[in-house]
């Protein structure tokens, strides 16, 4: 399985279902626990259904949702500096010289996965694969929270998140 992982295959719903049953199953898992980007297929989400279900785990859904064209323009716009590592972003945190990185004059590149071509197959796969997740998760009954993540900042987006989970 580590070999599988190495070589960037994507590993089958079996084997990540049996692993995080297994990590759920842990001690410090025993008063709940955030699951962040999983389960992303049909088959993982049934999975974990039953499992929960077998249990008496009542789970929320939530789903952050943001504008694609933000999602775009947000990772295009990041700028890395291939010396030190540090991250830009040219609107929302843009170095004092345009391309050159604030600590070490290197001129900053963007990164493969900003790449605008890549962002939109990540955005394809998710329509693919996990949109049919929430679909499901609406119409088992499940709570489903959604919470608009488009222009709010992260410490906004999370005073949303706990005060819908309160009412919820
Ligand atoms: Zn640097």
């Amino acid at each position: 399985m580590v070999a599988t992982m190495q070589s960037g295959a994507l590993v089958s719903d079996s084997v990540v279902n049996e692993m995080v049953k297994e990590r759920l199953s842990e001690a410090d898992a025993a008063r709940g626990f955030i699951l962040d980007g999983f389960p992303r297929t049909l088959d993982q989400a049934e999975n974990l259904g039953e499992w929960l279900k077998g249990r008496g785990i009542r789970e929320v859904v939530i789903h952050l949702a943001v504008d694609y064209n933000v999602i775009i323009a947000r990772l295009t716009g990041r700028r890395q500096c291939p010396r030190c590592g540090t991250l830009y972003n040219v609107s929302s945190h843009p170095p004092r010289v345009e391309g050159v990185c604030d600590l070490d004059g290197e001129a900053l590149i963007v990164r493969e996965d900003d790449k605008e071509a890549v962002i939109r197959g990540r955005l394809d796969a998710y329509e693919r694969q996990t949109r049919p997740v929430l679909e499901y998760f609406r119409t088992a009954g499940r709570r489903v929270v959604e919470v608009d993540a488009s222009t709010d900042s992260p410490e906004a987006v999370h005073r949303k998140i706990c005060q819908m989970m309160e009412s919820a």
